[in-house]
C-alpha cells in the first residue's frame, strides 16, 4: 500500500507541476488578437504556441517516464531505491535455459527484483521476491551448522 501511495503521490506532484507550466505558458502566450472577425485555432497556426505545446507535451512524457522508471526500481517494503545489480544466466543460452537476467536487493533486505536484461517479447517480467526476516534467516543457518 506505501508503494503505491507513493506513486500516487509522485503523479500528484507531477499534475501540479505540469499544471504551474500550463499556466506558465499560458501567461506568457496571450490569446491573438481577432482577425478579418475569424478568431483561428492557436496550436496549428501560432508557431509560438505551437511549439510551447510540444515543449510542455515532451516536458510531461519525460517526467511520466522518469517517474515510472523510478518506482519501478524501489523497494516495495521500505520505498529506498533498490541496490548492488548482479547479472546471471548467459547470453549464448539466452533463448531457452537461461536467460540472462539482473536481480537488484533492497539494502535492507525486504527483498529482491529479478528483472530480464534481453527484452524479447516472450520474457516474463519483471518479479519482486520478498524476504522473510533476514535474523531468522541467519539463526537458522548457525543452527544448521551446530
Ligand atoms: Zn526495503
Amino acid at each position: 500500500m506505501k508503494y503505491w501511495g507513493y506513486l500516487v503521490a509522485k503523479l500528484v506532484a507531477a499534475y501540479a507541476v505540469l499544471r504551474l507550466a500550463w499556466l506558465l505558458i499560458e501567461f506568457l502566450l496571450p490569446e491573438p488578437e481577432i482577425f478579418l472577425y475569424t478568431r483561428l485555432p492557436r496550436f496549428p497556426n501560432d508557431l509560438p504556441w505551437t511549439v510551447a505545446i510540444l515543449v510542455f507535451w515532451l516536458f510531461a512524457l519525460g517526467l511520466l517516464v522518469l517517474i515510472l522508471w523510478d518506482q519501478r526500481i524501489r523497494c516495495r517494503t521500505c520505498l529506498r531505491r533498490l541496490r548492488m545489480p548482479v547479472e546471471s544466466g548467459s547470453w549464448s543460452r539466452a533463448t531457452l535455459f537461461a536467460p540472462p537476467r539482473k536481480s537488484l536487493i533492497c539494502p535492507y533486505g525486504h527483498g529482491t527484483l529479478d528483472e530480464p536484461v534481453a527484452h524479447v517479447s516472450a520474457q516474463p517480467p519483471a518479479e519482486w521476491h520478498r524476504h522473510r526476516d533476514i535474523w531468522e534467516e541467519l539463526e537458522a543457518l548457525d543452527k544448521d551448522s551446530r
